[in-house]
């Protein structure tokens, strides 16, 4: 069974604007359903839509019903960070199997503020987690980058065809991410920001590396939905 977390549980504080961010209209609908649409014309078998406390009525009701998401099987509250959202996310998509867990169950969690997820990225982020285990979707950065002290100075410059930005979906076996999830949880450690780290930090798990796109952006801030309407 493949599984897929969209998480819209975020605050969206940094969207300044009255309306949360993840339903703010994008291209003529609400922002999170350019992703919902995708994945739910992709295999994903089940699709957790993780929101924030108290909109799940309103999810419901304005964007899965109009919307025709027949993969959605769960709306869930999320939590205060991004790795409680995606905790519920997984005991969620954990209970939507009723003989509990199957070692080759796939789970992709999806930022749902990410509206150009490709097919095509998903088909390949399913075949590298059965593969690997862990696998996320990323893109060669075009900068160079550099590492700066607390003067305010670089003190170095790390090699640039080895560095990739990361984005999502990041993809694992089902029962592997929980793992990780489950000693985040019981021992958390500072300096993690996602969810392929965990699985590093804490399993010793390696992540593959799927081919992203520049087009998946993660609206974050107004000039965000200027770009995202264009590249529509
Ligand atoms: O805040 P940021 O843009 O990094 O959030 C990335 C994704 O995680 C967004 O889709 C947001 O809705 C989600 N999120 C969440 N629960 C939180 C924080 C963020 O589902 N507590």
């Amino acid at each position: 069974m493949v599984s897929a977390i969209l998480l819209a549980g975020g605050s969206g504080s940094r969207m300044h604007s009255e309306k949360a961010k993840q339903y703010i209209e994008v291209g003529g609908v609400p922002l999170i359903v350019h992703a919902l649409r995708t994945f739910q014309e992709s295999p994903v078998d089940a699709i957790v839509l993780v929101v924030r406390p108290g909109d799940e009525e309103y999810v419901r009701r304005e964007i899965v019903r109009p919307y025709g998401s027949a993969k959605v099987r769960a709306i869930v509250p999320g939590g205060k960070e991004r790795f409680d959202s995606v905790w519920q996310g997984i005991l969620a998509a954990e209970a939507l199997r009723p003989g509990g867990a199957e070692e080759d169950d796939v789970l992709l969690i999806h930022d749902g503020a990410r509206p150009f997820v490709s097919a095509e990225m998903i088909r390949a982020s399913i075949e590298a987690a059965r593969q690997h285990g862990a696998c996320t979707v990323a893109v060669p950065v075009k900068d160079t980058i550099k590492v700066v002290d607390e003067a305010g100075f670089g003190i170095d410059t790390p090699d640039r065809s080895t560095l990739y930005q990361v984005q999502t979906p990041q993809t694992f076996r089902r029962t592997l991410i929980k793992e990780a999830h489950k000693r985040f949880r019981a021992e958390p450690r500072q300096g993690i920001t996602d969810d392929t780290m965990l699985v590093e930090e804490y399993l010793g798990q390696r992540c593959f590396i799927v081919p992203g796109d520049y087009r998946n952006l993660k609206v974050t801030t107004p000039e965000d939905i200027i770009l995202a309407e264009a590249l529509l």
